[in-house]
């Protein structure tokens, strides 16, 4: 049985990528910071919910201590909590979009490894975005990449390098990213446009669940192509 962990799985892509993964018979731990929602979705989808804040050290840990003494090991890891920025600095969400989008990968990653070297082929996922990537923050066409969203666009970037260089210091480990283009979920309720969940989620689980003699230190848009 494969186990497995989505960082903000309690609803959107994550939620959408558990109810995949889930179908394919992995065990699934659904990880965010709303309990009250994270077990409704767990129970809708049978899957298990941990409590985890990407942003707390502690609840990291803590989290990864249940599922180690549960399972005894992780097969495959999705760095998926995200936020969006408001604003350049002022905003209140602007430093947190950072803190959570980018430093939070690496908090869950750095506790994660130790139960990741405990499987015999893991892999790590990490849900960056086409707005970390240059071609989409440029483009005319996609107005709402604008100054306000630069934390948010910049702490994307930020996501699909750490894959880079994860995949590149952690030999037996495959990291991959996926950069979604614009999906309609709670963090874009504003635009209200995009792709469905369940598309992007498609292209997780895709790269989730690749041979373990797959690719590795990739990065790949919703059609599976390297976007730079
Ligand atoms: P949603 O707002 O629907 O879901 C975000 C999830 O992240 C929730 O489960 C939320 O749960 C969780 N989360 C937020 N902050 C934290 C935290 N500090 N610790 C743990 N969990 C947290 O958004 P999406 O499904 O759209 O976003 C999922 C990912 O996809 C994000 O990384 C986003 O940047 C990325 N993405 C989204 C795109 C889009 O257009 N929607 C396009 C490209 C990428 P809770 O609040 O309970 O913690």
């Amino acid at each position: 049985m494969t186990v497995t962990l989505i960082t903000g799985a309690n609803k959107g892509i994550g939620f959408e990528t558990a109810k995949q993964l889930l179908e394919l018979g992995h065990v699934v731990y659904i990880g965010a910071r709303d309990a009250e929602r994270g077990e409704k979705a767990a129970a809708a989808l049978g899957a298990r919910f941990v409590q985890l804040d990407v942003t707390d050290d502690a609840s990291v840990k803590s989290a990864l201590a249940t599922i180690d003494s549960a399972e005894g090991r992780l097969d495959i890891l999705v760095n998926n909590a995200g936020i969006l920025a408001d604003g350049v600095l002022d905003g209140p969400t602007a430093l947190r979009a950072f803190d959570t989008n980018a430093v939070g990968i690496v908090r869950v990653t750095e506790a994660a490894l130790p139960l990741l070297r405990k499987s015999s082929a893991p892999t790590v996922v990490t849900v960056s975005s086409s707005a970390g990537s240059f071609w989409a923050v440029t483009n005319p066409d996609r107005p709402e990449f604008n100054l306000p969203l630069a934390l948010y666009s910049a702490s994307k970037s930020a996501a699909t390098m750490l894959t880079v260089q994860y995949a590149k210091s952690q030999p037996g480990i495959r990291f991959n990213a996926v950069e979604p283009g614009t999906t309609a979920t709670d963090l874009t309720a504003a635009f209200g446009i995009g792709r469905t969940p369940e598309e992007s989620a498609r292209v997780v689980v895709r790269l989730a669940t690749l041979d373990a003699d797959g690719p590795t230190g990739t990065f790949q848009d919703e059609n599976g192509e390297v976007p730079w």
